[in-house]
């Protein structure tokens, strides 16, 4: 890397220019108190040599000289277009003649001294041209240091940087620029772009240097590979250089390395996708199956295990994959407290990397033989955490030795993560659907057990109240057992539905119509006694191929509830056929349901009314649906709140 180095105060060059040795020892005497530098020259010609070298503050000029005299050298020094401004002092021995110092301002001297000169006149005048010169030069001076500066930011930055001309030839670049074409700067400095990238290479770039060149800022994506075959991906923008005029003098090429950038986006999509996938991994083992298949193609590893804590600390492998069986068989099942991996990164809840197969038979003592024998080298065992809690591990091996970078590890641990949330997920549902079995379980022995005594004690009161003659106080009777008994027959149905054994009884000639009349004929007392009307609207008969009994539960579940959640005022049902469907509709005036509420109350024990005011399982809606869309049919709710409900089923009559 460039250090600046402090810039040496500025000098001038004086060309002192006389055919005398001594003359010329005498003036660098006088002027050396000014500390420039004093370049000698011999004769005209070798003046005019040693401008052609450097440039010169200004030039001391003898004029009587063999060969050119001062005059004629000083006529030459005016000719050329680098020297011509380079003030001339005139020194002169002889001739103070007016003429003789016209000629010599004539020939470009801006003073004229005789000799003998007073040193200290000569030097306070040469002082001054110093002084201009420096002056004048002083900005210009700056320039090579100004492009040193340039040089050495530009070499810190990490990034390739260069600068390009309207002809598309380098004109700079920065160290890192230079190292990538093998750090010589004559390949790349006045060379083309064309030339420096190789057709192909400039295939890639050209389009966007064209329009660099149009003066647009331009940014793209360059996947390369570097020399030694890693991944390199450059991001090249092109700034275009625009002159006052708003000419493209040419464009700064700034590529920045952005391969740790891209290798962290594409870690964080595999991370994702890894995410995404595991999200529909219901079971513990599809969680642990798609977390290996992962972890193993993306680190190149052998084999892998996830195991799962079990009861009594017992850590047990739920799915492993690529170990020899010999190897693995004895491990998968192991203590919580054993000397193997799994149990380690399960106990100490930290991440253990080991770089070699020696490493790991070197810390786990039962695995000493085993792991020769399994010709395993590198391995990685990471805690599955929940919470800070360690529920498992994940364990990956490789089969060579290696060192996993930094970024291998921290995916590795993202992904131990995920795995871990995901097994928690698929434990929770597989808790939930035992439950659920467990509930449908006993829904199933509770109704059948209810449902055993409930027949006798029916028979029995209906015989009780023939021989008793007390038929008000068992007719109060028989219409409780008769609830009790619609309850329990939901119950019974809905576990019917649970486990599929609904079968259906269809038969054809079927009129829908006289069927629905049917059910509210009987349930007309019920509605007489709540001070219900109940309007019939059928035209004509409805026939059609149906389940008679079915059709007769659905009626009565949906006439029940708009008599329960009606309010007292009137229900209408109507029945009719459009087309291939027969169509029936009920109708009250009643409670009406929350808008929020009619997605669900079709589902289990979905109720929408509080119990302390309306009774009920919450199974009506549930068996209906159920029951209308066995027989291919639908059925839908419209409400609004203290309006009213409409529940519409259609059933194909064929
Ligand atoms: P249950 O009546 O035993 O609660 P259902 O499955 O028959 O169960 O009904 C589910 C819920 O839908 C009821 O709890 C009630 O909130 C609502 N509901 C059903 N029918 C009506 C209706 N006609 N008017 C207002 N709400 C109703």
């Amino acid at each position: 890397m460039h250090a600046l180095a402090p810039s040496p105060a500025p000098r001038a060059s004086i060309l002192l220019v006389d055919d005398h040795p001594g003359n010329l020892l005498a003036l660098e005497a006088v002027l050396e108190p000014l500390n420039q530098r004093l370049v000698r020259a011999c004769s005209g010609e070798e003046a005019l040599r040693c401008l052609l070298d450097e440039p010169f503050a200004v030039i001391l000029l003898d004029v009587q000289m063999p060969g050119l005299d001062g005059f004629q050298t000083a006529e030459l020094i005016k000719k050329r277009e680098r020297t011509r401004h380079i003030p001339i002092v005139f020194l002169t021995a002889i001739a103070r003649e007016e003429a003789n110092i016209l000629a010599g301002y004539t020939a470009g001297a801006v003073d004229y001294l005789v000799k003998p000169f007073e040193p200290q006149i000569l030097r306070t005048k040469v002082a001054v041209f110093i002084d201009l010169y420096l002056e004048a030069h002083r900005h210009r001076a700056d320039e090579p240091r100004a492009a040193q500066q340039l040089q050495v930011i530009t070499d810190t930055l990490p990034a390739l940087v260069a600068y390009i001309d309207a002809e598309e030839r380098y004109r700079f670049c920065n160290v890192a620029y230079r190292d990538w074409f093998g750090n010589v700067p004559e390949a790349i400095l006045g060379r083309t772009v064309r030339e420096r990238l190789g057709e192909d290479g400039y295939a890639v770039a050209g389009p966007f240097i064209r329009r660099a060149l149009a003066g647009e800022a331009v940014r793209y994506d360059l996947p390369l590979q570097t020399r030694a075959g890693a991944p390199l991906h450059l991001e090249p923008h092109f700034i275009p250089d625009i002159d006052a005029q708003g000419r493209v003098r040419g464009f700064v090429s700034l590529a920045i390395d952005v391969t740790a950038r891209k290798q962290a986006e594409d870690r964080t999509s595999q991370l994702q996708s890894a995410a995404a996938s595991l999200s529909r991994a219901l079971t513990p083992e599809d969680v642990a199956r798609r977390v290996l298949d992962q972890a193993m193609a993306w680190m190149e590893a052998t084999a892998g295990a996830v195991y799962l804590q079990q009861p009594e600390g017992i850590l047990r492998s739920i799915y492993d994959v690529g170990y020899p069986e010999s190897y693995v068989a004895p491990m998968r099942e192991c203590r919580e407290s054993d000397e193997l991996p799994a149990s380690d990164a399960f106990r100490s809840r930290e991440p253990r990397f080991f770089t070699s197969g020696d490493a790991v038979a070197a810390r786990y003592v039962p695995l000493t033989e085993r792991r020769t024998a399994s010709g395993l080298g590198a391995a990685a065992a990471l805690p599955l955490l929940v919470d800070e809690r360690a529920i498992g591990t994940l364990v990956l091996s490789f089969n060579a030795a290696r060192t996993l970078s930094r970024e291998d590890r921290g995916v590795l641990v993202a992904l131990a993560q995920l795995c871990a949330q995901a097994l928690e997920r698929a434990r929770l549902f597989r808790d939930a659907e035992e439950a659920v079995r467990l509930r449908d379980e006993f829904l199933s022995i509770a109704s059948h057990e209810l449902k055993t005594p409930l027949t006798p004690l029916q028979l029995k009161l209906q015989g009780l109240r023939r021989e008793a003659g007390l038929e008000r106080h068992f007719e109060t009777a028989e219409d409780q057992v008769r609830k009790l008994s619609t309850l329990i027959n939901s119950l019974l149905d809905v576990s019917r539905l649970s486990s599929g054994q609904l079968r259906l009884q269809q038969e054809d000639g079927v009129d829908l119509a006289a069927l629905v009349s049917d059910v509210v004929a009987l349930i007309a007392p019920q509605a007489a006694k709540a001070g219900v009307t109940l309007a019939l609207e059928i035209r004509a008969p409805v026939v059609g191929r149906f389940d008679r009994m079915r059709v007769e539960q659905v009626v009565h579940n949906l006439l029940s509830n708009a008599l329960k959640y009606g309010a007292g005022h009137p229900v209408t049902v109507r029945v009719e056929s459009r087309g291939a469907l027969g169509v029936l509709s009920i109708r009250d005036q009643g409670i009406g349901i929350p808008p929020d509420a009619l997605g669900r109350i079709f589902g289990k024990f979905e109720r929408a009314v509080s119990e302390r005011h309306y009774g009920g399982l919450g199974l009506g809606l549930y068996i209906t649906r159920q029951l209308v869309e066995a027989m291919g049919g639908t059925v839908q709710a419209e409400s609004v709140v203290d309006r009213g409900s409409t529940f519409r089923v259609e059933l194909p009559r064929v």
